[in-house]
């Protein structure tokens, strides 16, 4: 018998074929089946969606027919088909697509044979026992207060608990209620980025057993992915720990989702389907019924926001609160266990100070006794720009609207854009002076020169002061940043110095003095996520310092500044989020801005920034005429603002030229109505602007 099933396969992205293409098979196949059929002249991995019961009446003689079914994989649950259903409709991309790019990539080279072996190999069992090792430690009063809500209430759950006040406790102790509840039941639980997912991944592993706990991410081998995948969607693995990309995994038994510190952009994927997996996490838990708790020091404004209680805020999330860190009394003040905030004002020390006295006298004290700091500088490379004082040249990249860095390691000036590399000239390109110099600093020349500072300062032992530096370029070899991190944990080096990497959830435990260089370019910066960034940054650096308790009191956290005054600083002198959120809140009101409205830029890539623009606003005048004769979508139309298309921040980039275009309503629904009408009139439009190389729809941009 003949069997008529829509199956989705992986059509190109901006093919305008969204949706799950017809095939035939003799078997029935039910939805979620994954299949291999043909496509063109390929063959590809396709997932079965539904099944219909006759061929649809407008379907020509070439139905063609399913090639081969992996037979022992489960088919994939409904659950999951909806979870990238949505992700698609509401990200603007096409179903297969997505639905394909979340399955593991050698899926699409195992034959069903090898599959068969594979399946084998690990038998299809139930989720494998979980041997928790019971706690003798006892909750903190905030962690046993935030764990009872948890148990009593739906949720979603926002954990906003100060840095070291154990928030991880909380979600290993809310997964183990969650798998003892149920034989089969799953955690998930998200991590911003591949390198905190190690230290992570130990502590589950202590204490769930290593044979429950599976990682999931993009810098696993293609066949450790497979095989974590398999162990996911056959159950085995109770708790899957990954990143963003985990929050698309097949996970039948799914009961619990954690997002570890939910206000980082590592969540939001920037290419491809732009899906938050922080907000996709809130709609799977609905989806399956499964609790979800966010947490963070610093939540996104958009969570706080959600967090609000009613009435006078929207109440959807469950807001708990954990101020004081492990260790600090109760009844204490909870800034007595957070490192003192101190500024430093650069306007009054002498220009070009690297590293004002006070504070370099501070890190000497630190090293001198034994204790580690951290400082914090967000530029890599030496300098970012290197110059001719007589002619006014400037390293420009050839190819970009930006500087190329001077690295003096290797003499190079290099495009952190494009990665266009030159040596160093010997004299300046335009008018041959010998004396070319560099504007600004970056972690290289920190480093450099903080070895010069500390020439005289002594480690307990008399030895030396041990400097190390952790960035994009001091760790571009697998395992560097690993062994890197080790050495900081293991107290082999005093100060280390770095980018925002270093910033990030780590649990040191020796640091006692953090300091940010250089922070104020975000303070004046034409993103109006800047300075929640910048703050996030700050607050998470500063929970680097002090996290023995032992040491807590003692603890600083030093911000060089032009702009002591500056709010964002006064709030983080009194490491007051909920002040720092409620003015930028009251901003956002005030200008239409997320959470308060809800956008999502188009973006033009051509080889001419007027072409790119061209196309878009085309776009835009098309689709008010086309769309406002459509009476339900005008009704859309009228809740929405079209902003002109302007260059990007960065415009040229490996000689494409970049524009975009902002949307804006205070309707979510209406937005995603407009979106929706757009993709058929922007497949028709790219027919004719030739020019155009590429074009994306970024929904709830992160960077506007
Ligand atoms: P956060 O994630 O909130 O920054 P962590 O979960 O890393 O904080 O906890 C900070 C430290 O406190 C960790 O070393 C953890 O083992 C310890 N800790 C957490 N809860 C407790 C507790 N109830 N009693 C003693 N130590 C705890
Ligand atoms: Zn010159
Ligand atoms: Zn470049």
């Amino acid at each position: 018998m003949t069997h008529w099933l829509t199956i989705a396969v992986p059509t190109p992205a901006h093919s305008g074929l969204g949706k799950p293409l017809t095939y035939l098979s003799e078997a029935p196949l039910p939805p979620g089946c994954i299949v291999r059929v043909p496509l063109g002249t390929r063959e590809v991995l396709g997932v079965v969606w539904d099944s219909a019961p006759e061929p649809p009446p407008d379907l020509s003689a070439q139905v063609r027919a399913v090639s081969s079914v992996f037979d022992g994989l489960a088919p994939l649950a409904a659950e999951w088909r909806q979870l990238l259903a949505f992700t698609a409709r509401y990200y603007q991309r096409a179903l297969g697509e997505v639905a394909l790019a979340a399955l593991p990539p050698q899926l699409r080279t195992l034959s069903d044979v090898q599959m068969a072996r594979r399946l084998k190999r690990k038998p299809h069992q139930a989720g494998s026992a979980v041997e928790i090792t019971p706690q003798n430690e006892a909750l903190t009063p905030d962690q046993a207060a935030a764990l009872a809500r948890i148990e009593q209430a739906p949720g979603p759950f926002l954990l906003f608990g100060a840095t070291g006040s154990g928030k991880t406790e909380v979600y290993m102790r809310a997964a183990a209620r969650a798998l003892t509840a149920r034989p089969d039941a799953q955690v998930l639980v998200l991590v911003p980025e591949i390198n905190l997912t190690p230290q992570l991944l130990a502590r589950f592993a202590e204490r769930f057993g290593a044979a429950a706990v599976v990682a999931l991410h993009s810098g696993l081998t293609p066949a450790q992915r497979l095989a974590a995948w398999l162990a996911a969607h056959g159950g085995r693995a109770r708790i899957v720990l990954g990143t963003r990309v985990a929050v698309l995994a097949s996970l039948p038994g799914l009961a619990l989702i954690v997002v570890d510190e939910e206000h980082d952009a590592s969540y939001k994927q920037q290419e491809g389907a732009r899906y938050s997996a922080r907000d996709l996490a809130i709609y799977r838990g609905k989806l399956c019924g499964a609790r979800v708790i966010l947490g963070s020091a610093t939540p996104s404004l958009e969570s706080w926001h959600a967090s609000e209680p009613a009435p006078q805020g929207p109440g959807r999330y469950l807001r708990l609160t954990m101020p004081h860190r492990v260790g600090v009394a109760p009844d204490a003040d909870p800034l007595a266990g957070l490192p003192r905030v101190r500024r430093v004002d650069m306007a009054r020390q002498p220009k070009g100070t690297l590293i004002a006295p006070p504070l370099l006298a501070a890190i000497g004290e630190r090293v001198s006794r034994g204790e580690q700091a951290l400082l914090l500088l967000n530029r890599r490379g030496w300098a970012p720009v290197l110059h001719c004082a007589d002619c006014g040249w400037k390293s420009e990249c050839p190819h970009c609207s930006a500087y190329r860095v001077f690295h003096k390691i290797d003499r190079s000036l290099r495009c952190h854009h494009c990665g266009f590399t030159q040596r160093v000239p010997r004299a300046c390109p335009e008018c041959g002076n010998l004396d070319i110099g560099t504007l600004g600093r970056g972690t290289e020349q920190l480093e450099e020169r903080l070895a010069e500072l500390l020439a005289d300062v002594t480690r307990p032992d008399g030895t030396p002061a041990r400097i190390a530096r952790i960035d994009a370029d001091s760790t571009r070899g697998k395992g560097q940043l690993e062994a890197s991190l080790a050495q900081v944990h293991a107290g082999e080096v005093d100060v280390l110095v770095g980018t925002q990497m270093i910033a990030k959830g780590h649990d040191f435990r020796r640091v006692t003095l953090v300091a940010a260089i250089n922070p104020d370019a975000a303070l004046f910066s034409s993103d109006f996520r800047a300075p929640e960034r910048l703050f996030a940054l700050l607050m998470q650096a500063a929970g680097r310092a002090g996290r023995d308790t032992a040491q807590g009191a003692a603890s600083e956290m030093w911000v060089q500044t032009h702009h002591p005054q500056h709010p964002l600083f006064n709030a983080l002198k009194v490491h007051d989020y909920p002040g720092f959120a409620a003015q930028q809140l009251a901003e956002r009101t005030q200008a239409g801005l997320p959470p308060f409205a809800h956008l999502a830029l188009l973006r033009a890539e051509a080889r001419s920034q007027e072409a790119a623009q061209a196309f878009l606003n085309a776009l835009a005048r098309l689709a008010q005429d086309a769309l406002a004769a459509q009476p339900p979508l005008a009704e859309a139309l009228s809740q929405l603002t079209w902003y002109p298309a302007v260059p990007l921040a960065v415009q040229r980039v490996a000689n494409i030229e970049r524009a975009q275009m902002l949307l804006e309503s205070p309707s979510r629904a209406a937005l995603q109505r407009v979106l929706a009408a757009c993709q058929p009139l922007l497949h028709g439009l790219r027919a004719e602007h030739r020019a155009i190389v590429r074009w994306a729809v970024d929904v709830d941009p992160l960077a506007v």
